[in-house]
């Protein structure tokens, strides 16, 4: 049996210990905090087959300037996070030739499949229905260029991507969301078989406890460092004691990256910080809505509405922008026609990776430490099958081709 220390509770770290148990090692979880409280928390609660597309592609670089210009933008970069910022930039770039684009996303294409029926026995396992909710969801357009011939190409572009997806008519739309707001919506893509959690925490808890009454040990300590040993294998220090493990899968989110320049490794993995906002009194939806310019879902969850998403490139641990907030109400007000009143406020971050890809696999020249970050906007769809993944790589099997392409080396050989 092999010890194997996973480092963070959070959804990913969750799911890589379930796997991890399941394969018969002996796992100790370590987090100072209790489970989920991370990103983990406060997500749009989406199990996202839609995302099949990178963000880096020449799309997204022709239309930055306008995004970054509008006085609403969704997207805003801290001008003192620039030098965090170099390496995943131009790497960024290089992801969106379009030769690199097609060759990512057809590993994501890959890995959504396979990681979307992962995610769903997960929450079948642990509680069905009773986690989600399995209505679909709605990605609305209100700007007054698109056509419905270009809503119709962009739902052929997602099912030949195998993804079921309908382009509806703004009368359509409101057949299904009556309250949304009908005079400037142009109609919206449909995506039927999306699953929607119907409280984020509550998911990682129930496996938590799952995984508790099945014998898991917590230390309830922060990883402060690792080192190898000479005869192989880790010891770690957490808080204030010490453990030697035979691996260490690291799924602390951002902080992965701290942990590993103590060892010499930097990878392109930054911050992403996304925010939340609950609706008190909300109107009700059937299920959830994106706006694709502005980049949110409002997700009808167990406690209210969930306005979830923009994008914030800045320090993990810099003061939240309330604006943020204020601008997420004041899309709610023109999603629904009426003024929203909001019940509580959340700023989280997300690790992004240039390519779009997490990085799973072991860190080269540092054998038994094995990575499961960098999951951007996609860590709760893609956490089962992260798990599945990291269990096949430290048991030695085969691992489907798209796996290769997640392995850190990508962004440490020569380039
Ligand atoms: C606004 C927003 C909306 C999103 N919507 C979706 C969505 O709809 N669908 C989707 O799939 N994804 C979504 N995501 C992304 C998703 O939430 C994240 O990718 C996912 O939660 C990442 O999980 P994680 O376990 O890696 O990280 P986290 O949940 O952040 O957990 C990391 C854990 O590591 C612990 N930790 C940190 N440092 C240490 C240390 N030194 N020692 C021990 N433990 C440590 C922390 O305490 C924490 O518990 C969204 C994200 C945001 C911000």
């Amino acid at each position: 049996m092999t010890t194997i220390a996973v480092i963070g509770a959070g959804i990913v770290g969750l799911a890589v210990s379930r796997s991890l148990r399941a394969r018969g090692h002996d796992v100790r979880l370590i987090d100072p905090e209790p489970p989920g409280g991370g990103a983990s928390f406060g997500n749009a609660g989406l199990i996202a087959n839609y995302a099949t597309a990178p963000m880096a592609s020449l799309q997204t670089l022709r239309q930055m300037p306008a995004m970054l210009a509008q006085p609403d933008r969704s997207i805003a970069i801290d001008p003192r996070y620039m030098p965090t910022l170099a390496g995943f930039g131009w790497r960024f770039l290089r992801a969106a030739i379009p030769a690199n684009f097609a060759r990512h996303k057809a590993d994501l294409v890959q890995l959504i499949r396979e990681a979307v029926a992962a995610q769903h026995t997960l929450l079948d396992t642990l509680g069905g229905e009773r986690l989600y909710h399995a209505n679909g969801c709605l990605q609305i357009v209100r700007d007054s260029r698109c056509q419905a011939s270009t809503l119709e190409a962009m739902a052929a572009t997602k099912r030949a991507d195998g993804i079921a997806c309908e382009a509806l008519s703004p009368g359509e739309v409101r057949e299904l969301e009556p309250e949304l707001k009908s005079k400037g919506l142009r109609g919206a893509l449909y995506f039927p078989e999306i699953r929607s959690l119907r409280d984020p925490l509550s998911l990682s808890q129930c496996l938590y406890q799952r995984l508790r009454g099945e014998g898991l040990t917590h230390m309830v300590a922060r990883l402060e460092s690792l080192t190898p040993l000479k005869e192989g294998g880790w010891r770690l220090k957490a808080g204030e004691s010490y453990l030697d493990v035979d691996r260490v899968v690291l799924c602390a989110g951002i902080a992965n990256n701290g942990l590993l320049k103590e060892l010499g490794t930097r990878l392109p993995v930054v911050s992403e910080r996304g925010y939340h906002i609950m609706l008190k009194t909300p109107p009700s939806l059937n299920r959830p809505v994106g706006w694709l310019t502005h980049h949110f879902y409002a997700t009808p969850m167990q406690e209210g509405i969930r306005m979830a998403g923009t994008t914030e490139f800045c320090r993990p641990d810099k003061a939240p922008n309330a604006r943020r907030w204020s601008q997420l109400a004041d899309w709610g007000t023109t999603l629904f026609g009426r003024s929203v009143e909001v019940e509580q406020e959340w700023v989280g971050v997300r690790h992004s990776t240039p390519d779009g890809l997490p990085v799973i696999g072991e860190v080269p020249g540092h054998p038994g430490l094995i990575l499961a970050y960098g999951h951007g906007h996609l860590g709760l769809t893609l956490s089962a099958q992260t798990g599945r993944l990291v269990g096949g790589l430290i048991d030695g099997e085969a691992l489907p081709e798209y796996a290769q392409a997640l392995s850190p080396t990508r962004f440490l050989g020569p380039h």
